[in-house]
């Protein structure tokens, strides 16, 4: 039997019982709909940071899906940094996702920023998003214990990795173990780009963890220029699948325009994408050890 993990995580990560692997529960796959994230399937999810039309959101559905994203993704409560910024749509916009699900077929994840605006939005989403500044939302993460719905839980921009999965516990111990981790960049003192992309993040939390890892590119880019590249990266690390914003047109987006794909340019990302997703897949199968730091799987 392979060692559980790397020596220099055993004790660190391990007390985080119910998200922490162990030579049981190797690997969880969170089911959405007829969807199997953290299973073979390398999942991308796609769409608008921000549902802003009917229009808008049905046009992109209908791309992404025909490119082969899975989930649809879109802001229907936005945490804004600056208050004069565009709050999203609230209920109007679950409707307009729930509208897109029914013509596409793509399951939905949408963010949800309070406890008390998780019975709603649970009645529209098949993923709730914790976006990046309420990882630490305790009242947030113990109401998404309670809900019937896998959640995706971004990683804090300044979290260490313990902190996430501290996070991911307090989720799981209040009830709910449907959870996908998601890398979106870490503030450091870079500025060439809006995060830094950590991507080592992606095999060490593979080494101490069941949960699926999903990267978004988008939030740690900040531009659509290195969006393909470290889809690309996330692939060849052993990520589970994307989280990528797209937009019919990114230059009038209302939120992150700038790190939107247009249709084109997503179309041709998920193309250039395939050949290190089937890298991915055949080093799943033939030597899984190459997608974990430490050597185990
Ligand atoms: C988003 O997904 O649009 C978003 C707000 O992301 P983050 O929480 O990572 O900033
Ligand atoms: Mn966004």
């Amino acid at each position: 039997m392979a060692a559980l993990m790397n020596p220099k995580w055993n004790g660190q990560f391990s007390c985080f019982d119910l998200v922490a692997k162990t030579d049981e529960r190797h690997r969880s796959v969170v089911q959405v709909r007829d969807i199997e994230i953290g299973g073979s399937d390398f999942v991308v999810m796609a769409g608008p940071c921000a549902v802003e039309s009917e229009t808008q959101l049905l046009q992109t559905a209908e791309a992404v899906a025909a490119a082969g994203a899975r989930v649809l993704r879109g802001g229907a409560y936005k945490p804004r940094s600056s208050p004069y910024a565009f709050q999203g749509l609230g209920v109007e916009g679950l409707k307009i996702l729930r509208k897109a699900r029914e013509e596409t077929g793509l399951a939905i994840i949408t963010e949800v920023m309070s406890e008390e605006d998780v019975d709603v939005i649970a009645e529209y989403a098949d993923i709730m998003q914790v976006g990046t500044r309420s990882m630490e939302n305790y009242a947030l993460l113990e109401a998404l214990g309670k809900c019937e719905r896998p959640v995706l839980l971004k990683r804090g921009m300044t979290a260490t990795l313990e902190e996430l999965l501290r996070s991911a516990q307090i989720i799981a111990m209040a009830g709910n173990s449907q959870i996908i981790l998601c890398e979106r960049g870490i503030r450091t003192f870079e500025t060439a780009t809006r995060n830094t992309l950590d991507i080592a993040a992606v095999p060490v939390l593979k080494a101490v963890s069941h949960l699926p890892v999903i990267v978004d590119p988008s939030h740690a880019a900040g531009v659509r220029s290195l969006v393909p590249v470290l889809s690309r990266a996330a692939a060849v690390v052993g990520a589970d699948g994307l989280l990528v914003e797209v937009h019919p047109a990114p230059e009038k987006a209302m939120s992150d325009g700038d790190q939107s794909l247009d249709f084109a340019e997503f179309r041709r990302m998920m193309t250039d994408l395939q050949p290190y997703i089937e890298l991915q897949q055949e080093s799943r199968q033939l030597r899984p050890q190459l997608l974990v730091a430490g050597g185990t799987d």
